[in-house]
């Protein structure tokens, strides 16, 4: 999966190291993290599954890092973290994995843990170690894998790239008799097409199913006359994609047409407002304005984006009441939409990049209201 990732055993442990001073300054005595996207950020290490077998990472400033990990998967992790000198803490079957790892923690305290550690792992832990407490890194480092480096940079504008070209494709493919799937399978054949290889989420909302925001792509045939939403993305070189256009099968109404250029705008005054140092509520607030402005604010019934990077879904979140402010490096979308119920919707999708003087998008096809048949 992060195969041909650009990163090397120092940018694992600039990551580690710079995970394990945040929990410091965060009132943490460290941070535990199960396989899942932080452990892939942390140390390129993507076993192929989490199992009920514990696979831990224990940073903790001042501490090497260490990886607790069961013996029979010891070489598969030291293939994948060797460069980073990582030291590992194997265990065998019938020893107890908390035991192991407790010697570590240093008699306990308050850990961040990553929110994909089983529950299974957290309450054997906590059993074996009383004194200690536990707070999810989501909650406590939101911020962690939020600014993006140059190479990681590069990754998200490439995975944009990527979903790009796949709208390029679908525009000019049929709509007009086809079930939502089939168009779906589409999208998710043409993103793998273009170098994803792994595909989280293709939302082909026609006619009323677009008012959903989060349809489950069906089995409605698509029609002349309807709008269609699509949203779709997924991994390219281990990050993420997101990007969603508003079609029309044929020619459109004018309310149609009315509604479309109000997302446009908001959509447009969202990415405006991108410069460092705005709180993310003010993304927020910006593409809110213009769709409360035209009448139509009480349809537009979701946040205005979310982060993105090694997930397709995370911190920073564009919504009223964050008050973080926007970094250079930062990666997120800005996605407003109108849902008018049983009638359609529209919602218009980048990734945006917070640079030294503003924002930069890294989706790039047209905005306007494409015509398909
Ligand atoms: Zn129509
Ligand atoms: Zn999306
Ligand atoms: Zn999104």
């Amino acid at each position: 999966m992060t195969g041909t990732a650009p990163f090397t055993a120092d940018d694992y442990r600039a990551r580690m190291a710079r995970a394990a001073r945040a929990a410091a300054d965060a009132g943490l005595a460290g941070v535990l993290v199960a396989p899942g996207p932080d452990l892939v950020w942390l140390t390129g290490y993507a076993p192929t599954a989490a199992t009920e077998r514990l696979t831990l990472l224990v940073l903790a400033a001042g501490q090497d890092p260490v990886l607790v990990v069961p013996t029979l998967e010891a070489p598969d992790a030291e293939r994948a973290t060797g460069a980073c000198a990582l030291t590992l803490r194997d265990w065998t079957d019938g020893k107890d994995p908390y035991a192991v790892t407790a010697a570590l923690l240093d008699g306990g305290g308050r850990f961040g843990v990553s929110d994909s550690t089983w529950a299974l792992h957290l309450l054997g832990l906590q059993k074996t170690l009383p004194d200690s407490s536990y707070a999810s890194l989501t909650e406590a480092l939101p911020m962690l894998r939020a600014v993006k480096d140059e190479a990681e940079l590069a990754l998200v504008a490439a995975a944009g790239a990527a979903a790009d070209r796949t709208f390029e494709e679908i525009r000019t493919l049929p709509f007009a008799g086809r079930h939502e799937s089939e168009v779906g399978a589409d999208l998710a054949a043409l993103l793998r097409r273009f170098g994803h290889e792994q595909v989280d989420f293709t939302i082909v909302g026609s006619g009323p199913n677009g008012a959903n925001p989060h349809h489950e792509t069906g089995d409605r045939v698509i029609e002349r006359g309807d709008m269609v939403v699509l949203d779709f993305g997924g991994l390219k070189d281990g990050y993420g994609s997101d990007t969603t256009r508003t079609v029309h099968v044929g020619e459109p109404t004018d309310e149609e047409r009315r509604v479309h250029d109000i997302v446009r705008a908001a959509q447009e005054a969202g990415c405006r407002a991108v410069r460092p140092g705005v709180a993310c509520q003010e993304i927020d607030r910006a593409a809110r304005a213009v769709i409360a402005d035209a009448g139509y604010g009480e349809y537009f019934i979701h946040r205005t984006g979310h982060g993105i990077g090694v997930t397709t879904h995370e911190p920073p979140y564009m919504i009223e009441g964050e008050e973080q402010p926007l970094v250079p490096g930062m990666c997120f979308s800005v996605e407003p939409g109108i849902y008018l119920p049983g009638r359609f919707g529209v919602r218009i999708e980048d990734i945006v990049t917070v640079t030294e003087d503003g924002g930069r998008r890294l989706n790039d096809t047209t905005r306007e209201l494409v015509m398909v048949d």
